[in-house]
């Protein structure tokens, strides 16, 4: 199968047996995508499949609720030049890609205006004003999706980074790896990552089981053998994995592909994803839950972006 993208969401409701007439389908200003990879893992016909639901349009995201908006993290106000965002101490955020192989519905980007922020050019200023400012210990690619790029592409900022004699760490923010296992980077990404003097750090975002499978098992496993640090983030979405038993499954099937939790986000408010969100009594009580149930090590911290605040919020 090929791994392009699929952009259309007849396509999509084709290949999975959905009509979209009775099914709550319905287009909107952010586009339906999701790579072949990914939607293999849906059950066909299954409407309430829980990989489905991450990324089929549907008809409440019209819906209007005043709590929540268009740039819920205040990504725009910490934002001091185009493609970089500083907000917590030692570590900046670099949007290397404008670009994700997947367009989940809940995204707390869904209207960022990427397209303007993140070009080559921008990447040179972003990168003087790290190497001026050595209080800065740690790059994080993020975007979009840094994995979107090409190899080449990624691989070449990678290595502007790497000369920055006070950055110790790279960390990269990645979607790819779990929901596009067949397209993502492994060869001369991994190549440097085996001589490269960075701490790696590689984090994923996976909210559900079902997105592991084989293939991001032996992906995952060369991640690893270049010396990366495998961590996941998950988002907790109604009706998707805001019961024990999935986030327990979860945690141990990551484990199981060599990856430790690192955080469970209470969603974001963004426009159009208020369907996703759990109430914060019912997110509170998994968490009690996964505390009685797992190995500290396999509880990811429950957290919530408070535009803001100098570093993610425990709820
Ligand atoms: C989440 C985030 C980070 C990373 O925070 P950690 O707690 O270190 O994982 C860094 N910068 C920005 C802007 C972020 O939103
Ligand atoms: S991969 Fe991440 S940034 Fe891209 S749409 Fe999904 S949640 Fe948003």
């Amino acid at each position: 199968m090929t791994q392009t993208p699929l952009s259309k969401l007849n396509q999509l409701c084709n290949a999975l047996a959905i009509d979209p007439q009775d099914s709550g389908v319905c287009e909107n200003e952010f586009p339906f995508k999701a790579p072949p990879d990914f939607i293999n893992r849906i059950q066909p016909g299954q409407l309430d499949d829980p990989l489905l639901k991450q990324v089929l349009p549907v008809v409440e995201e019209a819906v209007i609720h005043s709590d929540f908006n268009r740039d819920p993290v205040g990504d725009l106000q910490a934002n001091p030049s185009p493609s970089l965002i500083h907000k917590y101490h030692g570590r900046v955020l670099l949007m290397a890609s404008p670009k994700c192989d997947i367009h989940c519905r809940y995204c707390f980007r869904r209207h960022f205006p990427y397209e303007q922020q993140i070009n080559q050019r921008h990447w040179k200023k972003a990168l003087q004003q790290i190497s001026a400012d050595n209080t800065i210990h740690e790059v994080i690619l993020s975007g979009g999706d840094p994995f979107s790029l090409s190899e080449t592409a990624v691989l070449g900022l990678i290595k502007e980074i790497e000369r920055i004699e006070h950055i110790k760490t790279l960390r990269i923010h990645s979607r790819t790896p779990i929901v596009a296992p067949s397209k993502a980077p492994c060869g001369e990404l991994l190549k440097w990552a085996q001589t490269s003097r960075l701490n790696k750090v590689l984090v994923l975002h996976c909210n559900h089981a079902n997105e592991l499978s084989q293939l991001t098992a032996e992906l995952l496993q060369t991640y690893r053998q270049a010396g990366f640090h495998l961590l996941n983030q998950s988002v907790l979405l109604k009706g998707i994995n805001d019961d024990s038993e999935t986030l327990i499954t979860l945690s141990h099937t990551l484990f199981a592909q060599g990856v430790l939790p690192y955080y469970l986000h209470q969603l974001d408010r963004v426009e159009g994803a208020a369907h996703f969100e759990v109430p914060n009594q019912e997110a509170l009580a998994l968490r009690q839950t996964l505390l009685e149930k797992l190995p500290g090590y396999l509880v990811p911290k429950l957290v919530k972006e408070n535009a803001g605040e100098p570093h993610k919020t425990p709820l």
